[in-house]
């Protein structure tokens, strides 16, 4: 049976080779993005052409009637959601902590987090047995900034992703008789745009060589994980994250 998949910021980057990869493995995708329409429809056209449904969904993750409009539309036109993908998130020009303001913070922690938890709740409303649900699956998408810190760069995003972290662990424990998976999944160095919004569009060649395996990731390496761990194949795991991150850790 074709199972139906939200991946958040599904246009570009992470998020687009997920959606491919999804469709590549039967399932039918919601592919939500913020504002790139191009890139989105590039994404709709390429599901289609594997033979799958692709609804493109314009939603600002952070917003939460945008949000619950978002998968009150998914249960209308694609039909029973069993696969959330949680990748959108944003990363702001490198700061030390003394240029630290509430603005952006309340830009970061909407963004990167709050998202995550709306996104999971009305995922959890349409899965969990006690909603009537049939179960799910569930992929975070964090960093490996999370465990490094990311200091002298990008602390406050670093933050963001030790939140997801810690969603993952407790809406797993909080899932684990409800049929719903809760995993995470920690980048590193992956070649996409989000580098060019973090104020270095070349930071990735420039510390590359840090890395135990030398250089950077593919959007498409980290989609794989991804995969795993909405599959089947990864049915004894619940609450566990795995990094990709050329073996830095
Ligand atoms: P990206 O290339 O910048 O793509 C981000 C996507 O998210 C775009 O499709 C964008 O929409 C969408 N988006 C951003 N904010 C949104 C919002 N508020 N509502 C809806 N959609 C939104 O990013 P990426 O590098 O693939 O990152 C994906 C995930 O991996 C993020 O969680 C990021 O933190 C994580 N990650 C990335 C790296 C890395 O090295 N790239 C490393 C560690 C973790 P538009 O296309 O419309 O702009």
């Amino acid at each position: 049976m074709t199972k139906i998949a939200l991946v958040t910021g599904g246009g570009r980057g992470i998020g687009r080779a997920v959606a491919l990869l999804l469709a590549r493995h039967d399932y039918d995708v919601c592919v939500n993005y913020l504002s790139n329409d191009v890139a989105a429809e590039q994404v709709k056209l390429e599901i289609e052409a594997l033979g799958q449904r692709c609804m493109l969904y314009k939603a600002d993750v952070s917003d939460e009637q945008q949000v619950v409009a978002m998968f009150n539309s998914i249960d209308e036109h694609l039909g029973k959601l069993s696969a959330l993908v949680n990748n959108a998130a944003l990363m702001l020009p490198q700061l030390t902590i003394e240029s630290v303001n509430q603005e952006r913070l309340t830009q970061m922690f909407s963004s990167n987090v709050n998202s995550y938890f709306l996104c999971a709740r009305e995922a959890v409303l349409r899965m969990a047995f006690k909603h009537g649900g049939e179960g799910g699956a569930i992929v975070n998408v964090s960093s490996l900034a999370a465990l490094t810190g990311s200091p002298n760069e990008y602390l406050d995003y670093a933050a963001t992703k030790g939140a997801i972290d810690t969603l993952t662990t407790g809406l797993a424990r909080e899932m684990s008789r409800e049929g719903v998976r809760v995993n995470g999944v920690r980048p590193g160095l992956i070649y996409t745009d989000m580098h060019a919004d973090g104020g270095e569009a070349g930071r990735v060649d420039r510390v590359k060589e840090n890395l135990p395996l030398g250089r950077g990731g593919t959007p498409e390496e980290v989609a794989e994980a991804i995969y795993f761990l909405l599959s089947e194949k990864s049915a004894f795991s619940t609450g566990d994250s795995i990094n990709v991150s050329g073996g830095l850790n």
